[in-house]
């Protein structure tokens, strides 16, 4: 059985092979590889990798050919997400949208221009410096929100993702995002502008992009939400 929060880094080959399969039940297409180098101007690998942790390569490839929900049916494109692998700040939303579905890359479209701007003219960050993920990878039909059984399948992935980031502070975008990270039933309007513990890692929920582009006096709660995770970060 899968552990509370994968510990990927302390297992030994045997015992990781173990989990992945029970976190993502490919197997056929899963290798636990020792590091794995990237192609020369594709990055690079995480410097946690070594003997018995799956490489970023191989979550890439693997994520490429998943088809463990019925999401899989009706992407264009997996979402992998993209940004730094190994940024101090990490932004989560619930999935992809139809941009995203069509160009294979996060928070693309109205809500993802917003977010672009919240990094980089509000937070100082180049968009390039954060990683930017979702709880699933393909886009649900017509933005639905994903069904429970759909996250169940998925959310390794992104749990996955983050013990190979490591970032200091995680942003939750949206009350799907918190939910099922923290795997907390609180409304997004109680939790927004309160850390939360996501594994020793810090969690600021806030209002989604999309949200706010449907209630412009929302902002200004987001933007102190924004303002508390930059001061944890020595950017303020
Ligand atoms: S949403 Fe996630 S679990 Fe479902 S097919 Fe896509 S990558 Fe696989």
């Amino acid at each position: 059985m899968a552990t509370k929060g994968y510990p990927l880094y302390n297992m030994k080959k045997s015992q990781l092979r173990s989990e992945l399969i029970d976190i993502y039940g490919v197997s056929e297409v899963l290798k636990v590889d020792a590091h794995v180098p990237l192609p020369v101007g594709v990055g690079s690998a995480h410097p946690n990798e070594g003997e018995g942790v799956i490489s970023w390569d191989t979550l890439k490839s693997t994520l490429a050919e998943c088809r463990k929900c019925r999401l899989c049916e009706t992407r264009q494109n997996v979402v992998f997400g993209e940004g730094d692998p190994h940024a101090e700040l990490m932004f989560i939303g619930e999935g992809p949208g139809a941009d995203e579905d069509k160009s294979g890359r996060p928070f693309v479209g109205r809500a993802g221009q917003l977010l672009t701007k919240m990094i980089e003219a509000g937070m100082q960050y180049k968009r390039s410096e954060v990683f930017i993920a979702n709880i699933v990878k393909c886009r649900p039909p017509d933005n639905r929100e994903p069904f429970k059984d759909e996250v169940a399948e998925c959310i390794g992935y992104l749990r996955t993702q983050i013990e190979h980031i490591k970032p200091k502070v995680i942003v939750c975008l949206g009350a799907t995002a918190a939910e099922h990270l923290l795997n907390s039933g609180i409304k997004i309007s109680n939790l927004r502008g309160k850390f939360q513990d996501y594994n020793g890692v810090k969690v600021m929920p806030t209002y989604h992009p999309a949200y706010l582009l449907r209630n412009e006096s929302k902002k200004k709660d987001v933007w102190e939400d924004l303002k508390a995770v930059m001061k944890v970060l020595g950017k303020m």
